[in-house]
């Protein structure tokens, strides 16, 4: 099981090179153990041929992570020269613990067949039947047969219930990790948010540790004075600049990017937007934001 999320923002990259990297990372993750590999980029949805049409498409696979790379390269492939100035894609091995392995099954998960929310997912969400029971009774139709898809379809519902419409994606990602039991490690992403990564984890008997890393000469100078005290709040990295970030499973996944990593703790909540990472606590926990320190991987 293995969970790698790539996002590029100001730093115009081909869907291909999106592909590329995403593919490496879960090849590096790979020794995890999975049986079943998915991933989700930006692009029109499954029906719908044209590159214009704003949507999140999900590529999910059975099997090997070769097998997912060989189908995002089949013939009626998406467009492999689109380039795209900002983009935050997600890719994820599946270890099996709730449905069998199946394409369906396979991660991203989502809210909809609009693709509004999606989500990656490593561990077990306890509550969930309790969870599916209420969404289902509100109108959500699950497809699946994993624990996994109450996640996408809580964040919606939060969503499409929200009192202010300003609402942040990191407010709505804690709400709904204020309602889940278990152990998990979860990247969101979704259309109402382009351009912006959200990653959380809870449990410590997973192992797991989120990295989120970054580099880019753009941002070498303001994070410099970071580097030399590790103890410095997070608030702004990246300062609106070109830049890239990296979250992982593992260190190994993102070391050939970079060897600056925060590790997240329990019910810390990273957000990425406008190129800027903050990070959060859920405020059952109360007090303030986290300071995580940037790590030098040797
Ligand atoms: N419990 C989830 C599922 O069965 C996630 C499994 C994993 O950690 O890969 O889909």
């Amino acid at each position: 099981c293995g969970i790698f999320a790539y996002l590029n923002y100001r730093v115009p990259r081909t869907r291909k090179e999106i592909f590329e990297t995403l593919v490496k990372g879960l090849q590096r993750l790979e020794y995890r153990g999975y049986d079943s590999a998915g991933i989700a980029v930006d692009g029109p949805k499954e029906d719908v041929k044209d590159d214009n049409n704003n949507n999140i498409r999900l590529i999910k696979k059975r099997g090997k992570v070769k097998a997912l790379n060989e189908e995002l390269y089949k013939k009626d492939a998406l467009d492999l020269d689109k380039t795209f100035d900002t983009h935050f894609g997600l890719a994820h091995t599946r270890w099996a613990t709730h449905g069998e392995p199946s394409a369906v099954n396979s991660h991203p998960h989502r809210s909809d067949k609009s693709n509004e929310f999606v989500v990656i997912h490593n561990g077990i969400i306890t509550n969930y039947k309790e969870l599916k029971k209420y969404l289902t009774s509100k109108g959500y139709e699950f497809e699946s047969e994993t624990d996994t898809e109450v996640i996408p379809k809580l964040i919606k519902y939060v969503y499409d219930n929200r009192e202010r419409e300003d609402v942040s994606f990191s407010t709505l990602v804690e709400r709904v990790i204020q309602q889940l039991e278990g152990a998990f490690a979860l990247v969101f992403k979704s259309i109402h948010f382009p351009g912006e990564a959200v990653a959380t984890r809870r449990g410590k008997h997973i192992p797991i540790q989120y990295n989120c890393g970054h580099f880019k000469e753009g941002v070498q100078e303001k994070n410099s004075r970071n580097r030399s005290d590790s103890n410095t709040a997070l608030h702004s990295v990246g300062g609106g600049k070109a830049v890239e970030y990296y979250f992982a499973s593992d260190a190994s996944a993102i070391i050939e990017h970079t060897n600056k990593v925060i590790y997240l703790e329990d019910d810390d909540i990273a957000a990425v937007a406008e190129g800027k990472l903050s990070l959060h606590r859920i405020s059952r926990l109360a007090g303030e934001d986290p300071v995580r320190a940037i790590q030098t991987l040797q």
